[in-house]
């Protein structure tokens, strides 16, 4: 597939940074410029007739030559955003703190950025810096423009700093990329204790590569990013929720929760469910690892995941904790659950911000965990008919393959949705009706503390 390309230059032996620029022509790489989608091509085209340079970049060449299809086509220019938006029609600027611009055609969108650099030069129009750090060394604005190089440094991995220009076919490496490639080695740009405190979800992106693409973590990379895990913190919440979704839902959500919580980071994404961990024979590792397969599996089979369910699944161990210790305290099941449901949730948000259009869903995936027991009668009917019935079931049924013992309730209700109306009359009746005959209680008045 890749042709392995000969060593120019020695590596050095502590860190990676960018060296000669060498370009790898036609005959000595797999790719081709229809391997490219039209309209990247388009986008790239059009920059250079109008006398700029411009190369497809990032993942997209990653992945074609690792013979896997790219997620989206990314395009890189010396344009700046003004100069880019008036030449494409459907266009616009995006961001603050890193100006890039979209460019849309029919359903496809190029995200087209514009070459940066790492060099804390240059002022605004209003005289503040175009980039600037905060103390912990992360970088809250981004907008100095800079040569292909100054953007190749400043980029993630070696393996994601490959530039490919249609026009000739070749392919810009900077800092060895094709060669990690070939050698299935993940390696940061620069020094790597530098470039994660500049910028923390660079850890996470080391682990998702790494577990995606089945690559090992060069040990230079690797060797600081314990210690460092804590800068996650530094991370804001909303940024720190789209990157768990990068995370878990990209088909090999087993293999990097594994690497998050080997190398300290899941402490800093959800640290209630890294303290369940703790106890190797709970079930909360099997729980966990049993959502990421099922989750992983249904991706490759191309079926619907909901981030609402990995979190309901990854929270709920420490729910079923604290509602029954609210139990204990003499609360009834329904309110406890909440109780414990309401206080895990608003612990975990200001780590990641679960949008409400999520926790709401979670929390009744939880509350129907109790009420799918209690099937007779009617019951059942009218549970199979709530919105988030499919979504509760599947969670009896991950709880059960995780070793939960349910008395056979996710057999039951496989049975019941198979079975015509006669025969789920008689399974429904078979159970009796719950509390018909039950005297309504006064309710008891809960104990919180
Ligand atoms: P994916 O297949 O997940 O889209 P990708 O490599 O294209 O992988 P993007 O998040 O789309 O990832 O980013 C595009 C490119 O931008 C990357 O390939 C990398 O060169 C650069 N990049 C993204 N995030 C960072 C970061 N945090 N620090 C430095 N460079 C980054
Ligand atoms: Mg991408």
């Amino acid at each position: 597939m890749l042709k392995r390309i000969s060593r120019f230059f020695s590596k050095d032996a502590h860190q990676h940074n960018v060296g000669e620029h060498r370009v790898v022509p036609s005959d000595q790489h797999s790719l081709s410029p229809k391997m490219i989608s039209r309209d990247a091509r388009k986008v790239v085209e059009v920059l250079q007739e109008n006398g700029y340079e411009a190369y497809v970049v990032g993942g997209s060449v990653r992945d074609l030559l690792l013979g896997l299809k790219p997620k989206d086509f990314d395009v890189a220019t010396n344009a700046k955003p003004g100069e880019i938006k008036p030449l494409f029609r459907r266009s616009r600027i995006i961001g603050r703190r890193f100006q890039i611009v979209h460019v849309q055609f029919g359903r496809e969108l190029i995200e087209v950025t514009t070459f940066r650099s790492n060099e804390s030069k240059g002022t605004d129009k209003k005289g503040g810096s175009r980039r600037q750090q905060a103390d912990s060394g992360v970088l809250t604005r981004d907008n100095v423009f800079g040569s292909i190089s100054d953007d190749a440094s400043r980029r993630d991995l070696t393996i994601n700093a490959l530039y490919y220009d249609p026009s000739d076919n070749s392919i810009h490496d900077f800092a060895d990329g094709l060669e990690d490639i070939d050698d299935r080695i993940i390696r940061i740009m620069g020094d790597p204790a530098t470039r994660f405190r500049e910028d923390p979800v660079r850890l996470l992106r080391v682990a998702r590569f790494a577990a995606k693409l089945g690559f090992s973590i060069d040990p230079v990379t690797e060797k600081p990013m314990r210690k460092l895990a804590a800068n996650l913190e530094h991370v804001s919440p909303p940024r720190l929720f789209d990157e768990t979704l990068k995370l878990f839902m990209s088909g090999q959500g087993l293999a990097t929760f594994w690497l998050l919580y080997e190398y300290g980071l899941f402490d800093y994404i959800a640290p209630q469910v890294s303290a369940m961990m703790k106890d190797r024979n709970s079930l909360t590792g099997k729980l966990i690892e049993q959502a990421f397969t099922n989750t992983d599996l249904r991706i490759r089979s191309n079926k619907r995941v909901t981030p609402a369910f990995i979190y309901a699944a990854l929270l709920w161990p420490s729910v079923q904790q604290l509602a029954s210790r609210y139990r204990d305290r003499g609360n009834s099941p329904a309110y406890a659950l909440s109780k414990a449901a309401g206080e895990v949730i608003a612990k975990q948000i200001p780590i990641t911000a679960i949008p409400k259009r999520f926790t709401m869903p979670m929390r009744e995936i939880w509350d129907l965990q109790l009420l799918l027991p209690r099937r007779g009668g009617h019951r059942a009917k009218r549970l199979v008919e709530h919105p988030r019935f499919r979504a509760a079931y599947d969670f009896v049924l991950l709880r059960e393959q995780a070793g939960e013992e349910l008395s056979g309730l996710g057999d039951w209700w496989t049975a019941y949705q198979n079975a015509d109306e006669e025969k789920q009359h008689q399974m429904s009746k078979a159970l009796g009706e719950p509390g018909r005959n039950r005297k309504r209680r006064k309710p008891r008045k809960p104990r919180v503390d």
